[in-house]
């Protein structure tokens, strides 16, 4: 599978880059993961928003979702000939949020159960509820074809049972928003955090996600190393990253 980093921040946009934002290709299938602000200027670099084939939400925090409105409009207002309805999984747990991934005609909201597997395309994904101040899923989505897995944590502060859920993943993309001495909190993981779940999990690629605008990410990335403490590679997000797994 071929995972496109469309943008990456915590919060707001900075710098004409956006919020969280990955487009997951595999054998022609395009599935969109989060809708953070600026993600249909960089997904148009990769692929015409009218050929997704579904969308997945974590949550539906702003800077997650910034982009999903525009997206209904986009395929509203853009076919010169009416296309399929666009699919857009979300939990049901905020039943006003969960409404709007409805739009008739354009997009169906479809909840997902997340003490089941769910099948979207050459995808099975299985779901973990994260530490965070509204109902968050981090995803393991497994390649069905190949095996190959990618685990995001979505937004989440430290728990023990990422660490089996991130188990041998080929990447593990993470919210690594504070440096270290944050730790426990409420919503978001530090680097010591990261580098923990890291190598305990023995992940095969490391990616730190959902920055924070105002800190030294040298230093965030530079203390996630300290605690990896083996061959694990680890970079810091950027738009339009393509990860090959
Ligand atoms: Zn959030």
């Amino acid at each position: 599978m071929e995972i496109t980093i469309l943008g990456f921040w915590g919060g707001y946009p900075y710098n004409n880059e956006g919020t969280t934002s990955f487009l997951i290709q595999s054998e022609g299938y395009s599935l969109l993961l989060d809708a953070g602000s600026s993600t249909l200027i960089q997904l148009e670099k990769v692929i015409d928003p009218l050929e997704l084939d579904a969308v997945i939400l974590t949550h539906y925090h702003h800077d997650h979702i910034a982009d999903l409105g525009a997206l209904q409009y986009m395929r509203q207002l853009k076919p010169i000939e009416k296309i399929e309805e666009l699919s857009i999984f979300g939990h049901q747990e905020d039943e006003n949020a969960f409404k709007r991934l409805t739009l008739e005609g354009v997009t169906k909201g479809y909840s997902y159960n997340p003490e089941k597997e769910l099948e979207i395309g050459p995808f099975q994904i299985t779901f973990l509820k994260t530490v965070h101040p509204v109902i968050c899923y981090a995803m393991r989505i497994v390649e069905k074809r190949t095996g190959k897995v990618f685990v995001f944590t979505g937004d989440t502060g430290y728990f023990d049972e990422l660490i089996p859920f991130s188990k041998e993943a080929d990447v593990l993309i993470t919210d690594t928003y504070f440096l270290e001495g944050h730790e426990n909190h409420h919503a978001h993981l530090t680097s010591k955090e990261t580098g923990n779940i890291a190598r305990e999990a023995n992940v095969k690629r490391l990616i730190l996600s959902h920055l924070k605008q105002d800190i030294d990410l040298e230093l965030l990335l530079s203390q996630t190393k300290k605690y990896l403490n083996k061959d694990i590679p680890v970079e810091l997000a950027k738009t339009q990253l393509k990860i090959i797994i």
